[in-house]
């Protein structure tokens, strides 16, 4: 079968070549025309002399998942759809503002982790997506958007906030980073994009020495108890070690800071005891908090905290000193807010057979 050369990163397009007999700089030429300039076909790489061109186009191929449907928002907000073979679907959202763009992708077709106000999480879990598929999404949404060279940077932020735990999905994962910070691919700054893990404490260990791009870690609750509940990873990994890999996490980057997001769901977390519990808890580490309002999904147990509750729980945190955004909720009309991605996926575990979301009821 043909290889996808959009599944390897810088280091392993250069190894591949190598194996053909090729040099790195034709590596190099190739990459730039893939990411860069955003072309799939070898014919139109004009510097490649043609008998290369050749031997690639009997060896490889550069394909990237398909859209299936691409949706704009009243506030701008735009959702892809994107294939990911045998039934599943996996989504990506584009958040365009003033200054820049910021692309949300997925890493999982579904999640195993289970979080009990997470969309994803309920559908269960199919497979980890690979990394042409994961770094097809910003393929793909820099190709709708016209982008054709790479030096226009209409997409600047990456955010891996969509379907799936990125750090369950390591190794595909860090090589689609690379190619994201890689010069002759996008050339993002490492602050530009951000990994968010629900807490896989070894694997943020390994992220630190692999690739340590800005880190968000999904919080949710300020203690144990409640958080054993809200994500069940936490009762593998609890809050004291956590906080611990984040305080080690950021002695690779010391001037940089962690960004605690923290879904704010009415009389579950977000009372004004859980704000100073919060505080109590973070004190070592330095950071940011990010307060997401409850996106509903059909049967989901809990509603968005009232507006004037979200503002009392960021006052206490900004008033010790914590820089505290709220975040806008964007795309809720074409179901593209936090949370609220399903997505199709043909769940594996059939953990959650039954309670999965039909396609017709997610897009209506
Ligand atoms: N698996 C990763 C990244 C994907 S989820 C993680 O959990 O961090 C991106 C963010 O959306 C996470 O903070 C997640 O907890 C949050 N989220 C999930 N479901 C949500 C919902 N229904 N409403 C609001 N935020 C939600
Ligand atoms: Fe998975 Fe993140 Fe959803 Fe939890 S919040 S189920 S880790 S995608």
């Amino acid at each position: 079968m043909a290889v996808n050369l959009l599944d390897f990163d810088a280091d392993g397009l250069t190894a591949w070549f190598a194996e053909q007999g090729e040099k790195p700089f034709r590596a190099k030429q190739v990459l730039r025309w893939m990411h860069r300039s955003g072309v799939a076909d070898f014919d139109a790489m004009t510097d490649i002399a043609k008998s290369l061109r050749e031997k690639l186009k009997a060896r490889a191929v550069v394909a990237p998942p398909a859209v299936v449907s691409d949706k704009l928002s009243d506030d701008g907000t735009r959702k892809f759809l994107i294939d990911v073979g045998n039934g599943n679907a996996v989504e990506t959202v584009l958040i365009p503002e003033d200054d820049r763009g910021t692309l949300c992708i997925s890493t999982q077709a579904g999640c195993a982790l289970d979080c009990a106000f997470c969309s994803t999480g309920k559908q269960g879990f199919n497979r980890n997506l690979t990394v042409s598929e994961i770094i097809g999404q910003l393929w793909q949404a820099n190709n709708a958007l016209g982008v054709v060279h790479g030096d226009e940077r209409v997409i600047s932020n990456v955010v891996m906030m969509g379907m799936g735990e990125p750090l369950a999905n390591y190794d595909n994962t860090v090589a689609a980073l690379r190619l994201m910070l890689e010069d002759h691919a996008y050339g993002l700054s490492r602050r530009r994009v951000t990994v968010s893990t629900s807490g896989l404490v070894p694997v943020i260990d390994r992220l630190r020495e692999d690739c340590p791009v800005a880190l968000a870690v999904s919080l949710h609750a300020p203690n144990d108890r409640l958080r054993d509940e809200l994500v069940p990873i936490n009762q593998k990994y609890p809050l004291k070690e956590l906080m611990a890999a984040c305080q080690r996490y950021l002695e690779k980057a010391p001037r940089d800071f962690i960004t605690f997001e923290y879904t704010m769901m009415a009389g579950v977390n977000d009372s004004e005891a859980h704000a100073r519990e919060v505080l109590a808890l973070v004190r070592d580490v330095p950071c940011k908090f990010n307060l997401i309002p409850f996106n509903p999904f059909p049967g989901s147990p809990f509603r968005r905290s009232p507006a004037e509750q979200v503002r009392r729980f960021a006052d206490i945190l900004i008033q010790a000193g914590i820089v505290t955004t709220k975040r806008k909720t964007r795309g809720d009309d074409i179901d593209a807010a936090c949370g609220q991605l399903a997505g199709q996926v043909q769940d594996k575990t059939r953990r959650t057979a039954g309670r999965m979301i039909p396609l017709t009821e997610v897009r209506s």
